[in-house]
């Protein structure tokens, strides 16, 4: 008997009939013996509707009634899916966050879990009940408020919840069949993993690929919680069921330590994300503590830098700066260094939000000298132009004008033999 936590994300739980397909996977735990807690995020597009709904309520409303709105799609799935579990003739009970608790920090719109209080669920798993746990929310217990962990936090409330349960592993249900060599909807030739190294997760999820919210993958890893991510379209009844101890499924991609990979590729899985934005600060003064002025007061202001590239002057006196922030973030970058223009000293500002930041991604690069190379002369005889690089110990990360995102993600891919043939 084993301990399953299995997550339905929000197109496997997009209408009544998905949700009875997804009660069949879950059926099939139960009758295998296991004991089963399910998270579910909302119906699919509903956060997105809610999200909507509050921004045309108030541009400038508060975090808090953020959260007691976008909150609710979760409470929905929760419900219906007990109903049709009981219908199976399943015992089945819905969990709000705040019922269990799962106890969250005040960072209302991002908020992170900080623990979470399994007993009762426990409890009643002796008795055979299912437990079905909202996804993507918590209550923060300084002011009883409901709070959510940020958009795709479902996956992070999963895997939470399977380590209060200590469960065997953590299933996440979803529209594709695992984790592929790059993002299947770009790239045809995609190749699905059979395992990924929790490490090369961390950074395909950091890099922009949104099949796992990036905290889920850091919370699977600190943890050592197994975590697969399967389809929730296969067929229900021809699946195994989880089984205690065992390391290897044929369907999905198991998220584990590294060790487990036996034949580690030097490139794993390319990620892409066109959420980045391109600042360039022309003429400023070169002398020390230059970047210091630049990038203090975008610290101060909470704003994230990414990645930054400083020219050489030519004179010895100017020379041009760029650097990249969120897009969302992009027009307070703006406002903060023409506010301190006075201390930074320089004569022109652009920026374009039409870039998309290309990463490579393998731990079998600490061992493998000219990854890097490679991907330079391949962007470079598809005539595509780097805008800036940065570099880590398992990735390779450019810049590119973001007209250039799918072909580059192609090249890549077939540069570094990950195409599917
Ligand atoms: P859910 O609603 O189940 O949480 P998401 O849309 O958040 O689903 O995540 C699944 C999507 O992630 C897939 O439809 C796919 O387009 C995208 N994706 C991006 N990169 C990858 C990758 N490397 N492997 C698999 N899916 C990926
Ligand atoms: N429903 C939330 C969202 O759309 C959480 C999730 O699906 O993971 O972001
Ligand atoms: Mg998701």
């Amino acid at each position: 008997m084993a301990v399953v936590v299995m997550k339905f994300g929000g197109t496997s739980v997009a209408n009544i009939e998905r949700i009875r397909n997804a009660a069949k996977h879950v059926k099939r735990e139960v009758e295998a013996g296991n004991s089963v807690a399910v998270v579910v995020s909302a119906m699919a597009g509903t956060t997105n509707q809610l999200v909507e709904w509050v921004r045309e309520a108030s541009p400038m409303h508060d975090a808090r009634e953020y959260d007691a709105v976008v909150a609710t799609g979760e409470q929905v799935t929760a419900g219906l899916l007990a109903i049709v579990l009981q219908g199976l003739g399943i015992s089945a009970r819905s969990w709000q966050g705040w019922q269990i608790p799962i106890t969250t920090s005040q960072a209302h719109g991002s908020a992170r879990i900080e623990a979470i209080d399994g007993s009762e669920i426990l409890q009643r798993f002796e008795h055979g009940e299912v437990a079905v746990v909202t996804g993507f929310q918590g209550r923060e217990p300084e002011r009883n408020r409901i709070a959510t962990l940020g958009r795709g936090g479902s996956d992070t409330s999963a895997v939470a919840v399977a380590i209060a349960l200590k469960a065997d592993l953590c299933d996440i249900y979803t529209d594709v069949e695992g984790i592929y060599t790059t993002d299947p909807r770009v790239v045809s030739k995609a190749r699905r993993l059979n395992k990924i190294a929790y490490e090369e997760m961390l950074e395909m999820a950091s890099l922009g690929s949104k099949v796992l919210q990036t905290r889920s993958v850091e919370l699977a890893m600190v943890h050592g919680m197994r975590t697969r991510v399967l389809s929730s379209f296969a067929d229900p009844e021809s699946q195994q069921p989880v089984r205690a101890g065992m390391n290897d499924y044929d369907v999905g991609t198991i998220v584990c330590d590294e060790d487990e990979i036996l034949e580690a590729q030097v490139v794993s899985g390319i990620a892409y994300a066109k959420d980045e934005a391109k600042v360039t600060i022309l003429g400023v003064a070169d002398k020390p503590g230059v970047a210091a002025s630049v990038f203090g007061p975008l610290a101060d202001a909470a704003i994230d830098v990414d990645m930054i590239v400083q020219n050489l002057s030519s004179d010895g006196m100017r020379t041009d700066m760029t650097f990249t922030v969120q897009a969302t973030q992009l027009d307070k970058a703006l406002a903060v260094i023409n506010q301190a223009r006075g201390t930074i000293d320089f004569e022109e500002i652009k920026s374009s939000a039409d870039v998309v930041k290309v990463s490579v991604i393998g731990i079998g690069m600490r061992s493998h000298a000219g990854v890097a190379a490679k991907m330079f002369k391949a962007l470079s005889e598809k005539n595509i132009n780097i805008l800036a690089i940065t570099t880590s110990e398992i990735k390779i990360s450019v810049l590119i004008d973001s007209a250039y995102a799918e072909l580059a993600v192609r090249t890549l891919h077939s540069v570094y033999g990950l195409d599917d043939d």
